[in-house]
């Protein structure tokens, strides 16, 4: 296979290699088994409905348990993922645990959807859309209650390709989500050719939003262009109450961030979820 060749590649310069490279090293090899056995969990974390002031939505986040590493967080793995041809396989063990922990919560009828990230390698799986589809079926869940959320990047590279990939994902009715909006190189003009759902605002723009003018004026200027398109809007990173209150005076949809929740496991998210007098709002 290709990751096999990957690795042929890589190992006869173990001796060369500094901490860093070997530290990346026993990561691929590792990768291998944990994506196999059960050292991977989800984290998930609250979507907020600004207006309503309730949470339908999660979105999961992977965490990788390594036994003599500890919690490592996605940023440091899903890139090995990639390029060592294990993204396939990671993200379909993702689609399957998120399906069997949204099934377990609709039946106790806490959520309405839940949304994976997926990576721009997914898209260049032709199978990519059947193999999500029979995975969510094996629940026999509703493909609208599943979001997939992508990068701009994921489509900046080979537009086409990727634009005919989300118009097939879009059709078989999941929805889709541009994540980090606004750290890519994307134009409005690709924006509009996407068929996606959702917009979500990256955390750098809202983080000093309360503070800074220059960020009021990008964030509210996403906000309309996004309606405008008929796109629902997420805002990312909210920490505080005062960031909370200006999202929902700018008629921002949702809010994601540590205020409202931090990403922790289906136990933890499943109680938080049942305290529904739990008051989540810029006054609480
Ligand atoms: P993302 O999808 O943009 O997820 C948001 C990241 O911001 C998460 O980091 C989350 O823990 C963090 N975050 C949420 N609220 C706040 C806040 O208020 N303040 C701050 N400072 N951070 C906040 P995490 O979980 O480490 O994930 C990092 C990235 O890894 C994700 O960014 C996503 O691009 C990627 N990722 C996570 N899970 C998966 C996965 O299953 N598959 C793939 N392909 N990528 C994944
Ligand atoms: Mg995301
Ligand atoms: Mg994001
Ligand atoms: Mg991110």
């Amino acid at each position: 296979s290709h990751s096999k060749r990957e690795m042929k590649a890589f190992l006869p310069y173990k001796a060369e290699m500094d901490a860093d490279a070997g530290r990346t090293l026993s990561l691929v090899n590792d990768l291998r088994i944990a994506i196999e056995s059960d050292q991977l969990q989800l984290f998930y974390q609250p979507k907020l409905d600004i207006n309503a002031g309730v949470v339908r939505d999660l979105e999961a986040l992977i965490r990788w348990r390594h036994p003599e590493q500890g919690m490592i967080p996605p940023d440091a793995f899903i890139g090995i993922a990639e390029q060592t041809g294990q993204i396939d396989a990671l993200t379909r063990w993702v689609i399957r645990e998120a399906a069997r922990q949204y099934n377990a919560w609709v039946e106790e009828e806490l959520l309405l959807s839940i949304a994976v990230n997926i990576s721009a390698e997914n898209l260049k799986n032709q199978n990519f859309t059947a193999e999500l589809e029979e995975i969510w079926q094996e629940f026999s869940l509703p493909m609208d209650a599943l979001t997939l959320e992508i990068t701009e990047s994921a489509v900046v590279s080979d537009p086409v390709s990727a634009i005919g990939m989300l118009c097939d994902i879009q059709d078989q009715g999941i929805k889709l989500s541009i994540d980090d909006y606004g750290t890519g190189y994307s134009s409005l003009a690709q924006l509009k050719q996407l068929p996606v759902n959702e917009l979500k605002i990256d955390r750098s723009f809202v983080d000093k939003v309360y503070s800074d003018p220059d960020d009021q004026i990008i964030v509210r200027s996403t906000i309309r262009m996004a309606h405008d398109m008929g796109l629902s809007v997420v805002a990312e990173g909210i920490e505080d109450a005062e960031t909370l209150e200006w999202l929902g005076e700018q008629g921002c949809d949702k809010a994601q961030g540590y205020f409202i929740s931090r990403p922790a496991p289906a136990a933890e998210i499943g109680q938080w979820l049942k305290e529904k007098d739990k008051a989540i709002s810029a006054n609480a």
